[in-house]
């Protein structure tokens, strides 16, 4: 009367590990699937807003605008700066990858290198690069203009190779 026997190991793990969890999964493949088909948003499975393509979060091309208190994730720099600049998004500001390091900064403290063999995702990008690195970046990829954040208006992003 004291306490009850544990369940013997063998049923209780039969009873969770066979099909049952298999089709769980399964299940859960196809929701995700279909909720990305829906909509596509969020972290972990994102699409970039501007051209739909899958984020790859690892990729040094992706880029976030800040939009208040939001983060948006898009595939590239370009793409970003589509929606900031042409498409309206009230956006704060944006961090990308600076291209020789890596690392995340603010697009502010960098310049955008158009017109360069160098191809993000979308193809032709504004490739972003630390100042000092820029006058290297021009002569080592054929860029054709060095552009502040400022610089990058509506009418640079459509006209973009
Ligand atoms: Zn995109």
């Amino acid at each position: 009367m004291t306490r009850r026997a544990h369940p013997t190991p063998a049923r209780g793990r039969a009873a969770r590990d066979l099909a049952p969890s298999i089709g769980r999964r399964a299940a859960c493949a196809t929701l995700a699937a279909l909720a990305l088909a829906a909509s596509g948003c969020k972290r972990g499975g994102a699409r970039c807003a501007t051209c739909g393509m899958a984020i790859d979060p690892k990729s040094t091309w992706s880029a976030t605008l800040v939009v208040g208190s939001e983060r948006r994730p898009f595939d590239s720099p370009r793409c970003a700066l589509v929606a900031w600049r042409s498409r309206g998004v009230a956006a704060t500001s944006l961090i990308v990858h600076e291209f020789y390091g890596g690392d995340e900064r603010d697009a502010r403290e960098l310049r955008f290198v158009s017109g360069s063999d160098v191809d993000g995702p979308m193809g032709h990008d504004l490739v972003p690069v630390a100042p000092e690195k820029a006058a290297k970046f021009m002569a080592d990829h054929t860029g054709e203009r060095v552009l502040t954040l400022d610089e990058i208006t509506a009418d640079v992003v459509q006209h973009l190779p």
